[in-house]
């Protein structure tokens, strides 16, 4: 994560060969139609297509724009605005383009929106009574030209530093291909780093044995292993820690293909061509997940789990898993490739030896989950209840429960897991109330997830003794009572501050949880913009806002459902 964050901060960078070469058609497969940068400078990327990120791929590029905000944005090609999102999270300030052969556009992280289609927006958002938005237009609407300014680059959402997202996707299913062979390409003349090379024992599964590293040598797209590899299993999967870099970026990015042939035969092999967003999730199946969340890094398997359904996978044998039925020494090569199509290739030599023990420390359970099967257990006080989705392989299940001496819980702690087992889909817990808790105490409660030292909340449905809800990350469940309302901090206001038509209101919301359920801005009972940065709120004085002395009103609510309103009185000249 932190080198992550390190890619958009870093302010000043030897950057080698820099090339003023902009995204230019290589293989102009753009539905054929010409097209130009979304940015007026020279490309330079940030982060690439299929780049590994916590709990998706990354779908699109992260084009770096200088260390600036409010950098023009073009459209590519002429088409027309087609759908508007607006987010305190993820894409923040997002658009897309819809263009006559069949793709669309996307650009997310912006700062604004060209007038006509700002001032639009802002009509939108005053009428729904919401700054969040996400809405489609129609062709007629807001038509654009190829290299017409639609925005200006910024920082918003769930972006580290400034830079634009730029994806590509199909207009008619929404499936996201990799732009890179869109002929959005960069300058590239370097092939793939593998950084390190494991072996798994595929008698078990992946939750039940570790990596096992394989000592390798060489670099500049020629690796081999040290040794002949011997193994005491006949079953046995690859994984690999690998990075791809392009001439004109100190940045290492994600690789775009990977394959693993024995004996001259591939086994094994995925390719970040194209897929869905909702399948992006599948991520947590194509890595050792456990060795991720411990702070190993991203190994990549080079074998399927039974519960990965994404569709990145061609020509597999027996899902990739060499099968060792003699004790010949048999040869491996691995070939890794960037979309460019720069390949890295890596020898091995393996040997199945019976007379070796590599039994390390076996995973078991007296529940054993089986992937593409929906299921259920239950402690006294709690169930668990997953979906046929839920589990990528076979997992020796751990369920138990403690009970609490912290007085601010409400219930038992509810191991279910833990957070280094990857969880596809939303599962339901119901949690029992410890007795004698009252009714009132009830309705402010939450559920809540200790998940590898992250803390997560859900509202929950009380239902007879139990509160129910819903969560995507595994580990310890309990409830909390929360009676404490969000604290409302002005910035640049009190009572009786004199705004005028440049000004601009701005507060802070804090709460003893961090979870918000809604925040609102009233003059005189009229709903006001307030746009939202992390937990900070801004109103930029418009129309709305009468000449005059006028009450604001501040409404905050917790997702608990604890209330806190603040009123001043503002006076407008
Ligand atoms: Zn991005």
């Amino acid at each position: 994560m932190k080198l992550h964050l390190s890619k958009y901060l870093l302010l000043s960078l030897c950057i080698g060969g820099f090339s003023t070469n902009q995204i230019k058609a290589q293989s102009n497969d753009f539905g054929n139609i010409p097209y130009q940068n979304p940015l007026n400078i020279p490309i330079q990327l940030a982060a690439n297509f299929g780049e590994i990120r916590t709990n998706h791929y990354h779908m699109g590029l992260d084009i770096r724009t200088q260390q600036r905000e409010n950098l023009p944005v073009v459209s590519v090609a002429d088409g027309y605005i087609s759908r508007v999102y607006i987010s305190p999270y993820g894409y923040g300030n997002m658009l897309m383009v819809t263009h006559p052969n069949g793709y669309t556009t996307l650009y997310g992280h912006l700062n604004s929106y060209m007038p006509d289609l700002a001032a639009y927006v802002t009509g939108k958002q005053y009428k729904d009574k919401s700054w969040q938005q996400d809405f489609t237009l129609p062709p007629s609407a807001f038509p654009v030209k190829k290299g017409q300014q639609i925005a200006l680059s910024g920082n918003t959402g769930g972006s580290q530093g400034p830079h634009v997202h730029f994806e590509v996707r199909d207009t008619k299913t929404g499936m996201h291909y990799n732009p890179m062979l869109k002929g959005f390409t960069v300058p590239d003349n370097i092939p793939p780093n593998i950084q390190a090379f494991y072996w798994y024992d595929k008698r078990y599964s992946a939750y039940q044995s570790g990596p096992n590293t394989i000592g390798i040598l060489g670099g500049n797209g020629q690796y081999k292993a040290k040794t002949v590899l011997k193994v005491g299993t006949p079953l046995i999967g690859f994984g690999l820690r690998a990075e791809d870099k392009t001439s004109n970026s100190p940045f290492y990015f994600g690789i775009y293909k990977a394959q693993l042939i024995a004996d001259g035969k591939q086994i094994f092999q995925f390719t970040l061509n194209d897929f869905d967003n909702e399948q992006s999730r599948y991520v947590n199946a194509g890595i050792d997940y456990k060795r991720k969340m411990s702070g190993g890094g991203n190994i990549q398997y080079l074998y399927k789990l039974p519960g990965n359904q994404l569709n990145i996978f061609g020509g597999t044998v027996n899902n990739g898993i060499l099968s060792l039925s003699d004790t010949n020494v048999h040869h491996i090569i691995v070939n890794v490739f960037d979309a460019e199509g720069h390949e890295t290739n890596l020898n091995l030599e393996v040997q199945f030896d019976p007379e070796m023990h590599t039994d390390e420390n076996i995973v078991t359970s007296d529940k054993m989950i089986e992937p593409n099967r929906p299921g259920r257990f239950s402690t006294p006080h709690a169930d668990f209840i997953y979906s046929e989705k839920a589990f990528y392989d076979i997992l020796p299940f751990q369920m138990k429960e403690a009970a609490s001496t912290n007085t601010a819980q409400l219930s038992s702690t509810i191991q279910v897991e833990s957070g280094l087992i990857p969880i596809h889909d939303f599962y339901t817990i119901g949690v029992a109330f410890n007795n004698g808790v009252p009714d009132n105490f009830k309705q402010n409660s939450l559920l809540k997830l200790l998940s590898k030292n992250a803390v997560y909340y859900a509202k929950g449905q009380i239902s007879g003794n139990r509160l129910i809800g819903k969560f995507n990350r595994l580990g310890n469940v309990s409830i909390v009572l929360d009676t404490i309302a969000p604290k409302i901090i002005p910035i640049n206001f009190k009572n009786q501050t004199v705004i005028s038509s440049n000004s601009q209101l701005r507060f802070r919301v804090t709460d003893n949880y961090g979870e918000l359920d809604s925040v609102e801005g009233f003059v005189d009972g009229d709903w006001l913009l307030f746009v939202q940065r992390s937990n900070t709120f801004t109103y930029k004085v418009d129309d709305h806002f009468p000449m005059g002395e006028h009450l604001l009103k501040i409404r905050v609510k917790d997702l608990a459902g604890n209330v806190k309103e603040e009123t001043y009185s503002i006076i407008r000249k």
